[in-house]
């Protein structure tokens, strides 16, 4: 391999003349380096690693990537690139290089010093964030401004959901169609990056609510709101459901029958658990009546209007198993006192007791696989989230765990990394600045020390991250870490109290 010594600015003007992915990105590779001029020593070059730039292109042996800043600036074999002596070069010999990755489905950014670490040293360098609130668009707008270190966000609006809900404050309840537009507006002026929609909303209100985020560019998503059939949900224009709420009913041979049962039920406010209770147990129940008719025609449906699933099938792995199953997870040091009591009082609500109830726990959470195994091969947008904050679910380290109930329920590593990464981005409208490794794109990468093509378990094996061009190394990561430890084992105080919030539907 050649390697030429080239002065900064030697450097800089090869970099400007290399540069013409820039100019297909939409930058021009004079301004790219005027940028790099300016970002002093901001320039890093991550040489030798194998690039899975999260294309379907191949992997790409012994390639270099440079970085100006927190953008992309240059991608090509490493051989290519002059060394420069005043770039940071990291050595990515041996390694793995992939754009950083997306929780998709996570709650809890405000925990400042627990949760942004802990995304961090896993490589997740951005997350949907899925109900909004006072305290988290802070910390959303701290990230952005450079003044926390911490993921992307985006942020949803207040959950809206019915007059009757599960949830306490923080949602905004709308009783009709006046109000459903009222809350979208609200979302609109607290630059709310969609609306979050739930189980009770009613009918009119939801289509004021799709009918107002159409006026305003806004997307929406959430969950199975009860009272519409999925498909008319999509329809209108629900961009995803999460937690595969009524995915089996919708792909049964009992569908008809189960869902004339819960229109014919009511929300009762009294006892707003019992008809998501009812509703689950039907899913639960209908995921034993597949029927790849029903099935075929819901897929369908759903890749018409571009709706994607967010199976979230970590925290629905939680809450198949006894309550007890997760109390001595090693990653528990990484969570305060009083989010892990909060943990423990509200588990039981959905786990099962008795050894009949796990039995038939465990056999939907493997339905579940298989449906979502079903809906990938259909051609349905998969979305890799965790309901991080959930019980027993940890902000970083359960993403590695989703993309293995992923490739379980039959997605390529490919495809269940790209569901983190481009798959993400473009279903977050942000393909032009992120989920693949090109020029002009964010510096948010993650160098892993296997090949997750190989064995998706790699995404475990973080060497260095890179977000927003600034560079983690190894030893960083564990800081990190033992900072979040620190901060989780700090004794829980009137004083330091956090308000601890959990997404509270009791699961997601
Ligand atoms: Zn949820
Ligand atoms: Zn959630």
């Amino acid at each position: 391999m050649l390697r030429v010594e080239a002065n900064r600015r030697d450097f800089l003007r090869w970099l400007a003349t290399a540069g013409a992915g820039l100019a297909a990105a939409g930058v021009a590779p004079a301004v790219f380096a005027q940028e790099a001029a300016a970002a002093g020593t901001g320039v890093v070059v991550v040489t030798g690693a194998t690039l899975i730039d999260g294309t379907d292109g191949p992997s790409r042996p012994d390639s270099a990537v440079v970085l100006v800043g927190d953008r992309i600036a240059w991608v090509g074999p490493a051989a290519d690139v002059p060394s420069c002596g005043s770039a940071r070069v990291i050595d990515g010999r041996g390694r793995y290089l992939v754009p950083g990755l997306w929780d998709m489905h996570a709650h809890g950014i405000d925990y400042e010093d627990l949760w942004p670490p802990l995304f961090l040293a896993n490589g997740v360098t951005g997350i949907r964030e899925m109900q909004g609130y006072d305290e988290n668009r802070v910390t959303r707008d701290k990230i952005a401004r450079g003044e926390l270190l911490g993921p992307r966000v985006v942020l949803a609006s207040a959950i809206l959901d019915g007059p009757v809900s599960l949830l306490g404050p923080p949602v905004t309840k709308v009783a009709d169609a006046a109000q459903a537009r009222a809350a979208v507006r609200t979302a609109v002026a607290q630059r709310s990056d969609f609306v979050k929609v739930y189980f009770y909303l009613p009918e009119d209100a939801f289509a004021a609510i799709a009918d107002e985020c159409r006026r305003h560019g806004l997307p929406f998503a959430g969950h199975w709101p009860y009272r519409l059939r999925v498909l008319d949900a999509a329809k209108a224009g629900q961009r995803s459901f999460e937690h595969l709420f009524g995915l089996p009913i919708a792909t049964s041979s009992r569908r008809d029958e189960f869902l004339a049962r819960l229109d014919a039920t009511p929300f009762d406010p009294k006892a707003p658990r019992d008809f998501f209770n009812l509703a689950r147990e039907l899913d639960r129940q209908a995921a034993q009546a597949y029927d790849p008719a029903a099935a075929a025609q819901h897929f369908a449906g759903l890749n018409a209007y571009g709706s994607r699933l967010s199976p979230t099938f970590t925290v629905n792995r939680v809450i198949s198993r006894p309550a007890d199953a997760y109390a001595h997870d090693p990653r528990l040091k990484y969570v305060s006192q009083d989010i892990r009591d909060l943990w423990a009082d509200r588990l039981p609500l959905f786990t099962p007791v008795t050894a009949t109830q796990a039995a038939q726990q465990e056999a939907y959470f493997e339905a579940q696989l298989r449906l979502v195994g079903e809906a990938h091969r259909a051609g349905v947008g998969i979305l890799g989230g965790t309901d991080c904050q959930n019980p027993y679910v940890f902000p970083g380290f359960s993403l590695h765990d989703e993309l293995g109930w992923l490739v379980e329920a039959g997605l390529s590593p490919r495809r269940a990394l790209q569901s983190v990464t481009r798959d993400a981005a473009a279903f977050l409208g942000r393909a032009h600045t992120a989920g693949t490794i090109a020029p002009g794109k964010d510096a948010d990468l993650v160098l892993l020390d296997a090949d997750p093509l190989a064995d998706i378990g790699a995404v475990r094996r973080v060497d260095t991250v890179v977000t927003a061009g600034r560079v983690l190394g190894r030893a960083a990561l564990d800081r990190l870490l033992a900072d979040a430890e620190a901060a989780a084992s700090r004794p829980v105080t009137a004083a330091n109290a956090r308000s601890v919030r959990l997404p509270v539907h009791g699961c997601c």
